[in-house]
């Protein structure tokens, strides 16, 4: 991975070529079923628009958005139904649904509200709608309760005899498969098994099937049905880090997120650091100013515990992370302003991991890279 851009404050670097071979691992590890790229939230920090091209060119027929409004950015970009199906899954009322369809985006259906509005916007546009019955096989969050799936699966069929939609999915989503062994996961992959009978039973005839997350794509082959729809694997992180990094999974970290030490300087002992002064230097030392904040995303629960390398040693944050900056306590060590702090990356260069600063600050790697905020500049490489 190249240094930092000449005169950049601080940089995120996109290595592409990790999420293609990523892409290629997953499809490796999986026995033939189409693979949705999840794009959702700036393809969880590294830019939608370039992560969706990359995994279209690598052979992805799908892209999986949360809301109607990112699916509709892809295909405004170009990003053309011919060139992959896009889903978007998050309903919420008043969406743009009459422009989903005329940009031929598949939606998602939990409910029969959704579905009334739905078949609203088909009256409006005259185009019929590709729809996604979600089922809520025990995730408890969205997707169709057992008891309502009757139905909404017999609304559907009925709208889809009247040339209103077609069903093209039936799906659903895991609550634990991030653990193993979990209670949940038999339940679910029952629940939806039911579920997919009855649909299929009441003439429902779907593209796909899908079910299956990282974890799940990683570990549940009994999961993967038609399609699987992994999101953090493809950005090389490992979704069960107490099973494996993501060397065990054959993945590498696409994100790295570098800074430019922006300040070098000798303190007495004794010294507060940082608002609230949670930090008071062990004697005299050097700081170093890191010029990233929690607004690019850095998070304040890495106040005293993240970590940084800067050359082949790892410092850790001193004090409170703020909104711009934060300082590591360099101890002896006088590294040049202008130096590069690599705050994570791949782990090749023996720099801390997206995984460390998540068990740094209590959190997910799902949270750490998502977070990185739009003042950082992505670099493509
Ligand atoms: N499918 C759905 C419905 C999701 O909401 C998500 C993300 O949370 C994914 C797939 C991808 O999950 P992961 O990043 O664990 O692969």
């Amino acid at each position: 991975t190249p240094a930092l851009a000449q005169g950049a404050r601080a940089e995120a670097t996109v290595d592409l070529a990790a999420l293609r071979d990523n892409l290629a691992a997953l499809r490796a590890r999986t026995n033939g079923p189409e693979l949705m790229a999840v794009v959702k939230a700036d393809a969880y920090g590294h830019g939608a628009l370039r992560c969706a091209r990359e995994a279209v060119a690598a052979g992805a027929g799908w892209l999986g958005t949360a809301t109607p409004e990112e699916a509709l950015a892809l295909r405004a970009a170009g990003i053309g139904p011919e060139q992959a199906r896009i889903l978007c899954w998050l309903w919420t009322p008043g969406g743009p649904w009459a422009r989903a369809l005329r940009e031929s985006v598949d939606i998602s259906v939990s409910g029969q509200w959704a579905l009334d509005e739905l078949l609203a916007a088909v009256r409006e546009t005259g185009i019929p709608a590709r729809v996604h019955l979600k089922a809520d096989t025990g995730l408890g969050r969205n997707g169709c309760q057992p008891h309502d799936w009757p139905d909404l699966v017999e609304n559907a069929v009925k709208a889809q005899a009247d040339g209103m939609l077609r069903v093209v999915g039936v799906w659903s989503h895991f609550a634990a498969a991030d653990e193993p062994g979990h209670p949940s996961i038999q339940i679910q992959l029952d629940s939806f098994a039911q579920a997919l009978a009855f649909a299929e039973r009441s003439g429902v005839d779907p593209e796909v099937r899908h079910l299956a997350n990282s974890p799940a794509t990683l570990l549940l082959p009994q999961s993967h049905y038609d399609l699987v729809r992994p999101g953090l694997a493809m950005y090389g992180l490992s979704p069960v880090p107490d099973v494996g990094g993501p060397a065990d999974f054959g993945l590498r970290p696409v994100m790295s997120l570098a800074a430019r030490l922006a300040l070098v300087k000798r303190v007495p002992g004794g010294h507060g650091i940082s608002y609230g002064h949670h930090y008071t230097t062990p004697g005299p030392t050097t700081l170093g100013l890191v010029p990233l904040g929690y607004a690019d995303g850095v998070p304040r629960h890495a106040s005293n515990t993240g970590p940084v390398q800067i050359g082949s040693t790892w410092y850790r944050v001193a004090g409170r992370v703020a909104m711009d900056q934060f300082v590591v306590d360099l101890g002896g060590d006088v590294p040049e302003v202008g130096e590069e702090v690599l705050l994570f990356g791949s782990g090749e260069r023996g720099e801390p991991t997206a995984e460390d600063w998540a068990r740094a600050c209590g959190t997910i790697a799902y949270e750490v890279i998502t977070r990185i905020g739009g003042r950082v500049p992505r670099r493509y490489v």
